[in-house]
This record gives structure tokens, C-alpha cells and sequence, in this order.
């Protein structure tokens, strides 16, 4: 069963990914509202510098802000303009940057070598961080220099404040620079019910790729560098890359829409509000085990593969997570509460049978 039935018309069952979702009526405006006439190109525009400002004014600092067109070149390029090419960074071996980016930190910084440390549930595990730090100082070793953390991370889970503090102090008394993948940051502020400030640069954030993308946007994510000194020539490493993208306001714009009206909150409080509904219904059945916290928008369920391939037969999407044996069920801006309700009422079904 494909997206779409015959007619064209698409389908419900889904809980693949928070990408499998439309562009949310917000986003949609502020593109219909920029595509009234001429404007001047590549970013020197009235949308831009209003998305920027709005980045500002929700971060409450004085933040440099870039646009680029996805998470990998948000997260790779960020990531290169923190570290010099024998420099490493440090990341989960779960973090997209590793897993899901086709090398392309190693590829823009010149070959900054990406080192990987454990962690229960997606989170990095510090004292493995210190290991990988202090095993070696020698001048045959890629010298660490960033560090790299996924908020909310690839196994659904969300790092407190206090984590993230902890975490903050770390790397300023190891003098390195801290990196934020935040495709997920929204659902996180949702989770923890903090200000976005508390969560980035006041625990010690330099660079955050906020994610719009997954959130509601149709293509797009911020790149947010608290750490000003950092977004020196960014431009033109956008540029190089092929990230400089000539009609920008279309890249900006429904960041004003998302950010003026309270949507890019919105959507991602119901999208964890689904995920939780899931988690507490499957939860409650026989022979299913949730395999991790679920605190943002993705539930990670171990069932039995003959459960899996009745779910799939009976039209529902979603993914094998990489290699775990865990079914990854997602839920986005789009997700309908009756739709878990379905879902749910499978699970029980195919558990009796
Ligand atoms: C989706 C995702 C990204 C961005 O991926 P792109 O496909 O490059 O937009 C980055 N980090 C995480 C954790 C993601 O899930």
C-alpha cells in the first residue's frame, strides 16, 4: 500500500515519519503572503529579516540566524564552522549526524572525524564523552572540539534542563564547542514546558539547527548560532555548499507565520500528545514492551514480527528502527487522535489472534 489509494487520495494510516506530513495552514499562508510581486533575492528581503528578527525576539538574544534547505545541511555545515578539518566531533551512535547524513559533516568540514559514545536512550552517556576526550592527547589523535546533541533525540527522549546544564559546563571546561540538532526542538520545548532560551543557549548551546521541516514546514530549518563569533563567512559556506537559496523569502517566510501565531508550539504539543496517547494504549496490551520513555513525538515498540506484518497488511506505515528490532511509530502535526485510537484497537486485535 503506497501514500496514496488510486484515487489519489491519501491514506490515514500513518505513522512512518513527521516528513510523511503536509505543509500546516500557517506555513501555507505566510507562502501565499510572500508570493505577492517582486522581491529583491537571496535573502536581502522584508521576509527574511522578519523571520530573523522573530528567531530573535523567541530565543531572546541576539542570535545570527541562517536558512538552509534541510537537517543534513543544517547539522553539516554548522558542524564545519565549528571545527577545523583535524579536529573531531563527538556524538550518540545513534545521532542522525552519524547514521542518517551520508557522511556529510566529514564531507564539508574537509574530514573531521565523527567519534561515537553510548548512551541509554539516545542520550550521550558524559563520562563516555570524557573517556573519548582523555583516552588521547597525543598528536596522532583528531583532536575533539565539538560535541554534538539531539534534542528531542533519535529515540524520542528529551534531555532536561538540568541535563543539558550539566552537559553545558562540560563542554565549556573542556573547551569545546556545543552543537544542537534540534529537527526536534520544538517537540521538546513542548515536552519539557520551558522557554526556548532555557534549552539552548543558557545551558551552552553555540549553534542550534532548529527544524521547520518536520514541524509543518514544507522544506527548511534555522540555523542558529548563539555563539556569534562562530557564524564568521557562514554565508559563504552556505553559498559553497548550495545552500544560499536565491528566492529565500520562500525559505523565511513561514517561519513568520509559525513563529507570529504560536503554530511551530502548537503543532508539536499535539504531536506529542498523539505519541503519548500511543505509548499509554500500547503500553497496556499483553506481549507489547515500549522500548523507550516516550517524551516527544515517537514511540519505539518491540512486537513480534507476525504482529508487524498484520499492522502492515492492514495498511499502517511505519519503519524498522535501524537494526534495534524496534518498530519506530511517529506522530506529526498531522497525526489524528482517532487514528491512534485505530491503531491501537489493531495492536489488540492481532495480540489475541
Ligand atoms: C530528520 C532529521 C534531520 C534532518 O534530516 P534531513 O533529511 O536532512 O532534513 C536531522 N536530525 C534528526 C535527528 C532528524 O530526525
Amino acid at each position: 500500500m503506497d501514500n496514496a489509494d488510486q484515487t489519489g487520495k491519501p491514506t490515514r494510516f500513518q505513522f512512518a515519519s513527521d516528513n510523511y506530513a503536509g505543509i500546516c495552514p500557517e506555513a501555507w499562508q505566510s507562502l501565499d503572503e510572500a508570493n505577492r510581486g517582486y522581491a529583491s533575492s537571496y535573502g536581502d528581503d522584508p521576509w527574511t529579516a522578519r523571520a530573523c528578527e522573530k528567531l530573535r525576539e523567541l530565543f531572546e538574544t541576539d542570535c545570527e540566524v541562517f536558512f538552509v534547505f534541510n537537517g543534513t545541511a543544517a547539522n553539516s555545515l554548522a558542524l564545519a564552522a565549528l571545527c577545523k578539518s583535524y579536529h573531531s566531533i563527538i556524538c550518540h551512535e545513534t545521532a542522525h549526524v552519524e547514521t542518517d547524513e551520508c557522511g556529510a559533516s566529514e564531507f564539508f568540514s574537509n574530514g573531521t572525524k565523527v567519534l561515537l559514545v553510548p548512551g541509554k536512550d539516545g542520550k550521550i552517556d558524559l563520562s563516555a564523552v570524557e573517556h573519548t576526550i582523555k583516552r588521547r592527547t597525543d598528536i596522532h589523535y583528531p583532536k575533539p572540539r565539538a560535541l554534538s546533541i539531539t534534542q528531542s533525540t533519535e529515540l524520542g527522549t528529551v534531555y532536561s534542563v538540568a541535563e543539558l546544564q550539566a552537559i553545558g559546563n562540560f563542554t565549556k571546561s573542556y573547551g569545546l564547542r556545543l552543537h544542537m540538532d534540534g529537527s526536534r526542538f520544538a517537540n521538546s520545548v513542548a515536552s519539557l514546558g520551558v522557554t526556548p532560551k532555557e534549552i539552548s543557549w543558557q545551558a551552552g548551546v553555540d549553534v542550534l539547527c532548529f527544524g521547520g521541516t518536520k514541524n509543518g514546514m514544507a522544506v527548511g530549518e534555522a540555523v542558529v548560532f548563539f555563539n556569534r563569533d562562530l557564524a564568521e563567512e557562514f554565508d559563504y559556506r552556505c553559498k559553497q555548499a548550495g545552500q544560499l537559496v536565491s528566492k529565500m523569502r520562500f525559505l523565511a517566510a513561514p517561519w513568520i507565520g509559525m513563529l507570529e501565531n504560536g503554530a511551530w508550539l502548537r503543532n508539536a504539543a499535539h504531536a506529542n500528545t498523539c505519541a503519548r496517547q500511543l505509548a499509554d494504549g500500547l503500553g497496556k496490551i499483553p506481549g507489547i514492551t515500549l522500548a523507550h520513555p516516550c517524551q516527544a513525538n515517537t514511540v519505539f515498540v518491540q512486537m513480534s514480527p507476525a504482529l508487524a506484518t498484520g499492522l502492515r497488511s492492514r495498511g499502517w506505515h511505519f519503519y524498522d528502527f535501524i537494526g534495534s528490532g524496534c518498530a519506530r511509530l511517529m506522530c506529526s502535526w498531522e497525526t489524528q487522535s482517532k487514528d491512534v485510537e485505530t491503531f491501537i484497537n489493531d495492536v489488540m486485535e492481532l495480540a489475541q489472534q
